[in-house]
């Protein structure tokens, strides 16, 4: 392709709407440009970008044997409604787009395809003998995110590739999930990404086990506890630990102190003198369930560690049926407003004990009238600790759990892990921190859908069962940023080869040099024949702005038509190293070719 003839803008400032490095330089150099919140245009250089990318997912997906298919993008509620997600999905903070069509039907916008996909499977897979499938497309989704941002990282339409699969046994899942595990490991590492999979919350998606791919990035929303040893690696909003050893207690015997202002733990620990590892910390929650019951959840939690909210949800999203619902609407720490409305009188807060009694509930027909008690399991061991005294400026020490309190009968673990934490699986390796983008994920859904959409089987028995399903995802657009917030220097983007939108720039110093341009016009027609991916820099422009340009725009290799002509040579840049040299003419197209297949 010649720059004289494509739609080539470039900008020299820094877009103010952009905050991390490759949003600003993918816009800068033309890739894309914003067209609302969230929604971008993918201009040609990036569509070739994608394509790419997409075309890596669907050999390897193909390779394991997956049929690639394209569902609609607007789907029915009526399937939402009988997975039981229309309203999780729609309402509050539920990030489907829905709309009403001119009959009155409500429908949404695909943010993802399970309902569709079971629906199929519910309509055409009657017997073991068609299991296992898997199905995957690629195709755009539509999330009306509460916070877009950053490009295409958070975007509110993104292409995402999305695959489903089906089986008669969990055996048959796992062996699948595992075949997705490699076929990701090879996606990643064909784009010419540093990744590395970790355990993952499976969220509102729901089923048992999940595992992100991320792509290592400072500026990733993400972050990775993970040991050097290379056995553990997880999401922090899944990571387990072990926490450091509390210190010894300096308290002997059960006793009440005065402690004026010591609401949080540092102030608490200063003023007695102990280590945060001895106190019990008692944390009130409100969660509203989807039947529109409010409980207050009162933790304990060892005083030097935090809550996790999204284990705590999960094992909210647990308790849900004891109080006849089936999800959560939110969590919040209830501030003084959002007290008024259920507290009976003024709540202890900064010294509530274990024991805080449900007296301070009001009766009201929507709000529990029991606190629900989780004890997070770094308290359970816990002796001669210090705790709140229900009474405000006062605390005890010297606890025991059953002689100064009862420890209630939930234990969880729902603390947040932290790099400094020693390791379960081998206590000598502790964790480390690094940052990461979400690229793919991985899970096994088990049942869930099909059993609420009555998607069944028969077995080899002759009796119908619910199929087992997988799903996983890979956000090839997302993708796409991640690799240029992985690779790229102060002068642009250095896109890995394997997709970089063309392989090679020729550039003419100057157009106007019959002799220059000549050279530049045969080496573009002979890279052309070769099968290699050439622009022409054939614009009537400086020297210098072409150069910049094509380190902007990160084009892996740059032939120059230049000085060195004379003597039958031309200039070959390598983006990544800047390392240069000067190859002769006649062989720079098999060179820089061979160089372009060692890297794919
Ligand atoms: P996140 O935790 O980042 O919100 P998710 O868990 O909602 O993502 P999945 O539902 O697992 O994402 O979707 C599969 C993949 O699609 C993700 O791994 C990610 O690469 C991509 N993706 C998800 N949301 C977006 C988005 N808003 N913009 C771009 N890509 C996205
Ligand atoms: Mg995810």
């Amino acid at each position: 392709m010649r720059l004289n003839e494509m739609l080539f803008v470039t900008l020299r400032e820094i877009p103010a709407e952009a905050e991390i490095p490759s949003h600003q330089l993918l816009l800068r150099a033309g890739y894309i440009r914003r067209i609302g919140s969230g929604l971008y245009a993918y201009m040609p250089l990036m569509w070739r970008v994608l394509q790419k990318i997409a075309q890596i997912v669907r050999e390897e997906m193909d390779a394991t044997g997956a049929q690639e298919c394209l569902l609609p993008q607007l789907q029915p509620a009526q399937l939402w409604q009988e997975s039981g997600r229309w309203d999780t999905y729609t309402k509050a903070e539920g990030i489907m787009f829905s709309l009403t069509d001119r009959s009155d039907r409500e429908l949404g916008l695909g943010p993802t395809h399970e309902e569709v996909i079971t629906t199929i499977a519910r309509e055409t897979i009657r017997s073991y003998r068609q299991l296992p499938l898997n199905l995957y497309q690629i195709q755009t989704k539509f999330r009306d995110e509460i916070r877009p941002r950053f490009g295409l990282m958070r975007g509110r339409e993104f292409i995402m590739k999305d695959a489903y699969s089906f089986h008669a046994d969990e055996a048959s899942l796992k062996q699948t999930y595992q075949a997705m595990d490699e076929a990701y490991r090879k996606i990643m590492t064909r784009c010419g990404l540093e990744f590395r999979p970790v355990d993952a919350d499976s969220g509102a998606i729901g089923g048992s086990g999940s595992q992100e791919f991320m792509i290592l990035a400072d500026a990733g929303e993400d972050e990775i506890l993970y040991t050097e040893d290379g056995k553990y690696a997880a999401n922090t909003e899944k990571a387990v630990s072990l926490p450091p050893d509390m210190e010894k207690s300096p308290f002997s015997s059960y006793e009440k102190l005065a402690t004026p202002n010591t609401e949080t733990i540092a102030l608490l620990a200063e003023t007695l003198n102990c280590s945060p590892t001895i106190i019990v910390k008692n944390v009130l929650y409100e969660v509203v369930y989807d039947n529109g019951m409010i409980v207050l959840v009162l933790i304990n939690i060892r005083g030097d560690r935090d809550v996790n909210q999204v284990k705590l949800t999960n094992e909210l999203t647990k308790l849900a049926p004891q109080y006849q619902a089936k999800t959560i609407i939110s969590l919040t720490v209830p501030d003084a407003t959002a007290q008024k409305k259920w507290a009976a009188k003024s709540l202890p807060l900064g010294y509530i004990a274990p024991n805080l009694d449900d007296d301070y509930i009001s009766t009201s027909k929507n709000v529990a009238k029991q606190f629900l008690r989780l004890v997070d399991h770094t308290v359970v061991d816990l002796q001669n600790f210090v705790t709140g005294a229900n009474e405000v400026g006062y605390h005890v020490v010297g606890v025991n759990w059953g002689e100064n309190f009862t420890l209630a009968e939930l234990k969880v673990d729902i603390q947040q892990a932290k790099a400094g934490d020693r390791a379960i699986h081998d206590p000598s390796q502790t964790l480390v921190s690094a940052r990461g983008i979400e690229a793919g994920h991985i899970f096994q859904l088990g049942t869930k859908y099909s059993e609420a959409m009555g998607a069944n089987f028969t077995n080899e028995q002759g009796k119908p069962e619910p199929l087992w399903m997988g799903c996983y995802g890979i956000g090839v657009s997302r993708l796409a940023q991640a690799a240029v917030e992985q690779s790229y220097d102060q002068d642009g983007i250095i896109w890995p080869v394997a997709i970089a939108p063309y392989h090679v720039i020729v550039i003419v110093p100057n157009i106007s040099d019959a002799e220059k341009m000549t050279a530049g016009e045969k080496l573009y027609q002979e890279f052309k024949q070769a099968g290699v991916e050439v622009l022409l820099d054939d614009r009537q422009e400086r020297a210098g702005v072409k150069f910049k340009d094509s380190e902007l725009v990160g084009i892996p290799y740059r032939v120059v038509t230049g000085r060195s002509l004379s003597a039958g040579k031309v200039e070959v840049v390598k983006r990544a190293t800047k390392e240069t040299q000067d190859l002769p003419i006649e062989s720079v197209v098999a060179t820089v070719k061979q160089w372009i297949e060692e890297n794919i």
